[in-house]
């Protein structure tokens, strides 16, 4: 039985392993759909040869590139699905990155997206304050810096959201707003083809 965490430890996570030459796979769950848009959920190759021949997963799209054994021949997987629906963790995991991902890398005070982000702890912990999902947000190095040990009240500062916790749906939708920087021309059918019908 797959789990999310065991797949999630497969995905490429070093940003030199998202290129060409790589040859990443892309892994679809069994409705087609990415298992994750950001990180995009990726397998390098080894992985995904792996996965094909342990019938977990069907190859849907193909690099020209081929690796070669004795014995045989094939063509490396670009898109591969699994067989076996993953069903997405209902509440995403606390994290920095999904904490960043949540807010979209934008600071909650001046909606100043990227930067220098850090966490500002909206009730700050001297007053009791927890590291919660609820009491922790987006602030870039100035804002977090001008607020201080404040509340937002005290330092007549407002967020531009409320922060709560997110929906697994709700993280892979912002996820989507950041396309990678490399996508093999196979991946384009599986990936934003809202935006690509815009287009
Ligand atoms: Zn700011």
């Amino acid at each position: 039985m797959l789990t999310t965490e065991l797949i999630e430890t497969k995905f490429l996570t070093a940003r030199e392993l998202v290129s060409p030459e790589a040859c990443p796979a892309l892994v679809l769950n069994a409705d087609f759909t990415p298992l994750s848009y950001y990180p995009l959920s990726l397998w390098s190759w080894q992985t995904a040869v792996k996965a094909a021949f342990l019938e977990r997963v069907d190859i849907i799209a193909e690099y020209d590139r081929e690796i070669a054994s004795p014995s045989m021949r094939m063509k490396l997987p670009s898109v591969i699905a699994l067989r076996q629906y993953v069903r997405p963790a209902s509440h995403p995991a606390f994290t920095r990155f999904n904490l960043f991902l949540r807010d979209r890398f934008t600071c909650q005070y001046c909606s100043v997206p990227g930067g220098e982000l850090t966490f500002d702890h909206v009730i700050p912990r001297a007053y009791g304050g927890r590291t919660t999902w609820e009491n922790v947000t987006t602030a870039c190095a100035p804002c977090n810096l001008k607020k201080g040990g404040r509340t937002p009240a005290e330092a007549h500062m407002q967020l531009i959201s409320r922060p709560e916790q997110p929906s697994t749906h709700q993280l892979q939708a912002n996820g989507r707003a950041f396309p990678p920087h490399y996508c093999h021309e196979t991946w384009r059918d599986y990936l934003y083809w809202d935006v690509e019908l815009q287009a």
